[in-house]
């Protein structure tokens, strides 16, 4: 009998049931750490009691609505993330992907409206990735992603990352933004210098071109700050895409922009079904007030400085195997040699119950719930020297 699923994902011979803050649970009763947690999704670790606890209280009132009725509780959760951020305007996603191109579509919009249809142009960069629909398949330019998939979308210009120079001689009177992940996620866990995003920023202002984040994988508190950039002085973007972990679990994306960027997104001009919806927001709330609790972005850095700590001493240990340690805060990137393959290692620590991902670049990806203590951290190293020793070079 055929596999009822499209072969677009190849998952290990494991049914995890159910889980409890970092650990997942599977259904023969087996604890695993989870040190991926759904690729940077569930920041407050599984089952969070005030999570749940929202959820439920929401399922029991009022599921759906349509944005063409007032969802307070989005309401809400849009003045609470404009309040903390550069932005002024919100509008809510089901996913980083649909983020993205809201994303995308309001920067063209701005020039549009401010008398500049030629300006539609998105300069990004190499290594990156912002989901897989058309528009940020074609944003992302990674040919793996868009081999098979047709023509290639008009309007993207890809430079080489972190290469200045390259995104200077890239601009022209056709370029509507740049576009840039603060920390790259699937491209390798590479952090942009901070010098990087102010220059975007100046060359942005100096051409009258709008500076779009991806802070789908770096937000929600993921590197220590509610978002990555904003370790970074005068480097404030002009819209951003978040998702991942603002629903700690719970499908949800936010594009945010300025005032000013946000001036073509009139009615419309944009829409979704179930964006914004009671049930994702009632959550995105509760995730927000806890990443934004007194302490918590203190716990994160404390126990991300601790976990890169260790594992600067696992690289030293496996010089022979590891080049690197990468990211930013609990967005960690551990670099292998040619010849390693991140997937085996990943495979090597599933056997010993600690869950971890791959990204690109030859990379071994960390991005744990951001409640990991210090003994997590410790299990999850000790269970990675093991797995490194144990790890043979390609065949
Ligand atoms: C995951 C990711 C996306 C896509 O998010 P989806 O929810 O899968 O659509 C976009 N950008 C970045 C940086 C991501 O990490």
């Amino acid at each position: 009998m055929p596999a009822p699923m499209m072969d677009t994902y190849a998952p290990p011979d494991l049914v995890f049931d159910r889980g409890e803050g970092v650990r997942l649970i599977t259904d023969k009763g087996e604890r695993y750490l989870d040190f991926i947690s759904g690729i940077a999704v569930n920041c407050l670790g599984h089952a969070h009691p005030k999570a749940v606890a929202a959820l439920k209280a929401q399922s029991e009132k009022l599921w759906h609505l349509s944005n063409m009725f007032k969802v307070p509780q989005g309401i809400e959760l849009a003045k609470k993330l404009t309040d903390a951020t550069f932005a002024d305007r919100v509008f809510f996603t089901n996913s980083g992907a649909e983020a993205m191109e809201c994303a995308l579509k309001t920067a063209r919009r701005y020039h549009y409206v401010n008398g500049n249809p030629q300006r539609y142009r998105i300069i990004t960069f190499t290594g990156a990735f912002h989901g897989r629909t058309y528009g940020a398949i074609n944003a992302g330019g990674n040919p793996k992603y868009l081999e098979g998939f047709g023509p290639a979308m008009e309007g993207f210009d890809q430079v080489e990352f972190g290469d200045h120079d390259a995104l200077k001689a890239a601009i022209t009177e056709e370029t509507a933004a740049i576009c840039v992940e603060p920390v790259q996620g699937e491209g390798g866990v590479r952090a942009l210098p901070e010098a990087c995003l102010r220059g975007i920023r100046e060359l942005a202002d100096e051409h009258g071109i709008l500076v779009i984040y991806d802070e789908v994988q770096s937000g929600a508190g993921r590197t220590g700050k509610l978002f990555a950039h904003q370790w970074v002085e005068g480097a404030e973007p002009d819209i951003m895409a978040s998702a991942k972990g603002i629903g700690g679990g719970f499908p949800m994306g936010a594009c945010l922009a300025t005032e000013a960027a946000a001036a073509g997104m009139v009615v419309g001009t944009h829409g979704s079904t179930y964006g914004g919806g009671p049930l994702a927001t009632a959550v995105g709330n509760v995730v927000f007030d806890e990443l934004t609790a007194d302490g918590f972005m203190d716990h994160v850095v404390e126990v991300s400085n601790f976990l890169r700590q260790q594992l600067h001493g696992l690289a030293d240990r496996h010089a022979d195997k590891v080049v690197e340690i990468r990211g930013k805060g609990l967005l960690v990137g551990i670099k292998l040699k040619d010849g390693f393959d991140p997937k085996k290692l990943a495979g090597l620590c599933r056997e010993r119950k600690l869950l971890l991902g791959a990204a690109g670049d030859n990379v071994s990806r960390m991005a744990p719930p951001l409640i990991i203590t210090k003994d997590d951290a410790s299990e999850a190293v000790a269970i990675m020297d093991e797995a490194l020793g144990e790890l043979q070079a390609n065949a």
